[in-house]
């Protein structure tokens, strides 16, 4: 039996997301935008899919608008925000550890002028929400920053950030790309106080190639993608009915187990992390507190992170050496953390499910062990 621990960069779909997509594409493959009986049916399964992320969210259904995936949320959130807003005001406050869905729509908007402020973590490695609110100004028209890393699990102080930004600001639009926060850190989009955040089906047990925008009413934004003026105007193309009904049972069945399954997360990171402290050479680079109890990051120094997840992967467990979308390339990300380079070269990312098992973490740090006995003396 396979040993998944890569959870961050995908879930396996739950039963009731599988069953639910299977019924849409058999059942309700009408297009949502006819005016007839079928296309109202697959109108009324994206209605329940939005029902229940908004539930989850905290707020009304109205605000859900439903994307290709939280790459595009946040392609849409950054330069459709930027695209409203940035005439008169052209600065931007990031920070340097974003996703490169982010990161890179940033790029596109300094190379077209924009003033983007990248905030930077400590020396300790934490963000500290002061830092936000130095970065930001009149001029500023955009705040963008994570709920939760992908890479190290560290809980950003997004909340704080926000909440005194638009009190001092109001007229900043707030971003927070929630993929790995939404249904495993409790938040809800009020007490956030983000105008924009974006989600991922893909990484709570859904369908890849959906997710989803949150955009508080009357905050206004151009389309990233424009058309036929589906989703309200805001994004434009025929809904992906299936997978929309996939993401919605997801989130149904996540909202059940919420706290359950991130007590059993925690159980299993304190696991990992007493086991690892056992092993010689093992920095941690992920903590306990402020961070997600579904990612743990640590490095086995003096064994590439590259040599490691293969040699695991011949004993049939899966984890990462960084986030699946830079692809075995050094992770800026790390480095944005204050890392150094031989701690970035052996990290590993080790990202749980509730189905994961203590037994299967003992298994992973004994095969850690004997990794180490076997690399680090060449
Ligand atoms: N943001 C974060 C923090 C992520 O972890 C990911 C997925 N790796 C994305 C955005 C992109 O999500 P999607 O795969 O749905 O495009």
């Amino acid at each position: 039996m396979s040993i998944y621990f890569d959870n961050a960069a995908t879930t396996k779909p739950c039963e009731e997301s599988n069953r639910a997509m299977l019924k849409a594409l058999n059942e309700k493959w009408g297009n949502p935008s006819s005016l007839h009986k079928m296309g109202i049916e697959a109108q009324e399964v994206a209605e329940n899919s939005r029902k229940a992320i908004a539930a989850a969210l905290g707020c009304e259904s109205e605000c859900v608008y439903f994307t290709s995936g939280a790459t595009e949320s946040n392609n849409t959130a950054v330069l459709g925000a930027a695209k409203a807003h940035g005439k008169r005001r052209r600065k931007i406050v990031t920070t340097s550890v974003e996703h490169p869905s982010v990161s890179e729509a940033m790029k596109l908007l300094e190379a077209n002028g924009y003033e983007i402020v990248r905030v930077n973590a400590r020396s300790d490695g934490e963000y500290c929400f002061e830092d936000f609110i130095d970065a930001v100004d009149d001029n500023t028209c955009l705040v963008s920053c994570m709920l939760v890393n992908n890479e190290n699990g560290l809980i950003m102080p997004v909340k704080k950030a926000f909440n005194s930004i638009k009190r001092l600001y109001p007229h900043i639009i707030t971003h927070t790309d929630a993929v790995q926060g939404f249904l495993k850190t409790p938040f809800k989009a009020s007490e956030l106080n983000a105008d924009l955040i974006s989600l991922s089906a893909h990484k709570i047990q859904g369908p890849k190639g959906v997710g989803a925008l949150y955009i508080k009413k009357d905050v206004r934004i151009s389309p990233h993608i424009i058309g036929g003026g589906q989703e309200n105007k805001k994004r434009s193309g025929t809904e992906n009915i299936p997978a929309i009904a996939g993401f919605g049972a997801a989130v149904r069945v996540n909202m059940a187990n919420a706290n359950e399954n991130a007590a059993k997360a925690q159980e299993l990171k304190s696991a990992l992390f007493r086991s690892l402290m056992r092993l010689d050479g093992v920095s941690f680079n992920s903590g306990t507190e402020d961070s997600s109890p579904y990612i743990a990051n640590f490095s086995v120094m003096g064994v590439r992170s590259e040599i490691m997840l293969h040699y695991l992967e011949e004993k049939d467990i899966f984890v990462s050496s960084g986030s699946a979308c830079s692809k075995g390339a050094k992770s800026s990300v790390l480095k944005g953390f204050g890392l150094s380079d031989d701690r970035i070269d052996s990290a590993l990312r080790v990202s749980f499910c509730a189905e994961n098992t203590v037994g299967e973490v003992k298994v992973l740090c004994a095969a850690i062990a004997d990794g180490i006995a076997r690399f680090r003396k060449q």
